[in-house]
């Protein structure tokens, strides 16, 4: 009976440290299981920590595409913009070329008309030097004396018939140098057919009408009419005076050497100014050659 009692406070001893041994096992076993528990409770906390982070960077993510969005649509507008800027730019740059051009074009046309209007004035004054000093027009036959005066063929020969009547030496009508010699000067009738080429047709009439009556005059100066008319303008008797060409001479009827001091331009004798001289309708404007 002790035998089996004991017997089996042994196999209850040996349980005993065997059940010791299993909780201390289980003990351990727990205390893992909690640790890791733990340790799951962290990541889990960790886990959602990192999702909630997650969740910003979306929404800052959502924030910056916005962003970028409106970013592009202003960068586009700004492109635009300045496209239209460009252009506005281009068309301000051929704007100003048109106007340097136009300004250019307005120097150019000043400089023509200035020069032009120096060419006028030039003409002008050439004009007047070719004209004759006894009847104020344009020569015809221009006619050099030795003393380098030059006039009207007609004109000159007239001077000198008419001299000859009231003394042995015939003078020139501007200088008073004995005429000596006379040549007819064919540059002179050169330049001047240049100038009454400029004329307008009515002047180019009017001069071939007066080269015609000097050609007339000259004529009947050859066949021994010398006496002054009425119907001549260029050698003409009225009342008590004498013209040649416009000079007066007022000493009439004994037609004495003329008094070069007496010679004077006649200006209102209706036969002359019915056919003014081309100067003094030039001084009038009355008549514009056809340069200008
Ligand atoms: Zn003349
Ligand atoms: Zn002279």
């Amino acid at each position: 009976m002790g035998k089996q009692t004991r017997e089996r406070q042994l196999k209850l001893e040996a349980r005993i440290v065997k059940l010791k041994s299993r909780e201390k096992e289980l003990r351990i076993s727990k205390d893992r299981i909690v640790a890791r528990f733990e340790r799951t409770c962290q990541l889990l906390k960790r886990l959602n920590q990192l999702r909630e982070e997650q969740c910003e960077l979306l929404k800052e993510k959502f924030r910056l595409t916005l962003h970028l969005q409106v970013e592009s649509e202003v960068q586009s507008r700004v492109q635009s913009k300045l496209q239209q800027v460009m252009t506005l730019q281009q068309q301000i740059m051929v704007k100003a070329a048109q106007q340097d051009h136009a300004k250019e074009n307005v120097a150019g046309n000043q400089d023509c008309v200035s020069s032009s209007k120096d060419v006028v004035d030039k003409m002008q004054r050439m004009e007047i030097e070719l004209r004759c000093g006894i009847c104020s027009e344009l020569m015809v036959s221009a006619t050099t004396l030795n003393c380098m005066h030059t006039f009207c063929q007609y004109c000159v020969t007239q001077w000198k018939n008419f001299e000859k009547n009231r003394a042995p030496i015939v003078g020139c009508p501007v200088c008073r140098d004995t005429i000596t010699s006379e040549r007819r000067n064919f540059s002179m009738d050169n330049i001047i057919g240049i100038i009454v080429d400029c004329y307008s047709e009515d002047e180019k009439n009017n001069r071939k009408e007066l080269m015609k009556q000097h050609q007339e005059l000259t004529r009947n100066l050859l066949t021994g009419e010398r006496q002054p008319n009425t119907s001549n303008p260029f050698y003409q008797i009225t009342n008590r005076n004498v013209f040649i060409g416009e000079m007066r001479v007022e000493e009439m009827p004994s037609l004495p050497r003329i008094n070069l001091q007496n010679v004077t331009r006649r200006r209102s004798l209706t036969s002359i100014t019915s056919r003014p001289a081309t100067v003094r309708r030039l001084q009038q404007g009355s008549v514009r050659p056809r340069w200008r």
